[in-house]
């Protein structure tokens, strides 16, 4: 796709699900609007109405993209907000009652982990939806953790770091039935799955405009009409009394053609991108004790999570990374942390592949080239750094 920062610092990016770069039609957006639309979209005047159609037509386009009224979009400053906003009103509304349950599943992203903690310091209690070995929800064990005790449940529709997607649509079946709320997280399946926020029976659905080619700094908050709604920032009536603070006006433009970029072409999308997932686990499986960490149906093409045995992901990373290759170990949030991805661990994952684990993640920006380039340079990273172990070496000798 021309135009399209990646490599332009002489990098191969393969590491999308941590952020991805903006498409040119965003770039154009987001300069329009910082040049144009300067006006305060709360203002009565030509300035303001400028700035206002360009936040409405943004939100329209939001809106479409995951079949949802322009009037259940909030715009936020990140996914992260938009989180902390579903679930803080789920608690508030519910009335606060010590003992009361929130519904995690255990390979959620931080932004739900370290909410639903905070949440529980106020007296509510955190109940884990467990994953089998391929990361995949139980959902017998789901449907008996949903008590008429629980307020609510939050779970993703795919996973950051595997890819693996859970079964959002039963749970919105399950949480209907027993008058829970339901949060999903479509951070990383927006543009790749057709979202359709009726048919999942979600009240509050959150994505992030930096995961689809848009910039930084902006989120979505999708609240179904008449969901229990508690704002988390206090201030002006803006986005309907929803969210205090002045909209970012050139963000919320350059989210709004990354909308419209992502709403077309599903199918295309994901066939490029399963073509590049299975290329990374061709070139890579073959190496010695190497496995991949997920299911191998029900993911999201593009992501491949693989586990090299007997060494550290991070110490790939960097290696790679002394190439120019941009990988990670993990989500970005947790992957400088030493301790071991939460996710790998919930799917039972032994502390030797734990370790080991390497996320490869692309875009339809990405090239075959920049696939073969990455793989060959994680291929001689790895075969480097196990060179380095003399335990291995000796073990190889003996
Ligand atoms: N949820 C998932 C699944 C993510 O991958 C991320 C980002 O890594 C987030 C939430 C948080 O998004 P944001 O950076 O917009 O706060």
């Amino acid at each position: 796709m021309s135009g399209v920062v990646d490599g332009a610092r002489g990098e191969t990016y393969l590491d999308h699900n941590a952020t991805t770069p903006p498409l040119p039609a965003v770039v154009e957006a987001v300069v329009r609007a910082l040049r144009d639309d300067f006006g305060n979209p709360s203002s009565s005047h030509g300035a303001g109405e400028r700035a206002r159609r360009t936040v409405e037509s943004a939100r329209e386009a939001v809106a479409a993209l995951v079949r949802a009224r322009p009037t259940e979009i909030v715009f936020t400053s990140c996914a992260t907000e938009s989180t902390n906003t579903a679930l803080w009103s789920a608690w508030i509304a519910s009335g606060r009652k010590p003992g009361s349950k929130l519904a995690i599943s255990a390979v959620e992203h931080e932004a739900t982990i370290e909410t639903a903690r905070a949440i529980a310091l106020q007296g509510a209690v955190v109940v884990v939806l467990p994953v089998d070995r391929d990361g995949r929800l139980d959902l017998v064990r789901a449907e008996e953790l949903l008590t008429p005790d629980v307020f609510a449940c939050a779970a993703m529709y795919a996973n950051n770091e595997t890819g693996v997607l859970l079964p959002v649509e039963r749970l919105g079946e399950l949480c209907r039935a027993r008058g829970v709320s339901l949060h999903v997280d479509a951070v990383q399946a927006v543009g790749k799955v057709e979202l359709d926020v009726e048919r999942i029976g979600c009240d509050y659905l959150s994505l992030s405009a930096h995961k689809v080619h848009g910039p930084k700094g902006v989120g979505v908050l999708y609240a179904r009409r008449g969901a229990r709604f508690r704002r988390l920032l206090a201030g002006g009536p803006q986005e309907g009394a929803r969210r205090g603070g002045t909209e970012n006006v050139p963000g919320i433009a350059g989210l709004g053609a990354a909308a419209v970029h992502m709403s077309a072409g599903i199918g295309a999308r994901c066939a490029k991108l399963a073509a590049f997932s299975a290329r990374i686990e061709r070139e890579l499986l073959v190496l010695p004790d190497t496995r991949l960490n997920g299911a191998q149906d029900g993911r999201l093409p593009g992501v491949a999570n693989i586990s090299f045995k007997g060494i550290e992901g991070s110490s790939v990373v960097v290696t790679a990374a002394r190439d120019g290759v941009c990988v990670s170990a993990g989500s970005a949030c947790s992957a400088s942390a030493l301790a071991g991805s939460h996710v790998l661990e919930a799917m039972g994952a032994p502390y030797e592949w734990l370790h080991g684990a390497v996320r490869i993640s692309c875009a339809e920006t990405t090239s075959d080239e920049d696939v073969e380039r990455g793989t060959a340079v994680i291929a001689r990273a790895v075969a480097y750094l196990r060179g380095l172990d003399p335990e291995r070496m000796a073990a190889r000798r003996g």
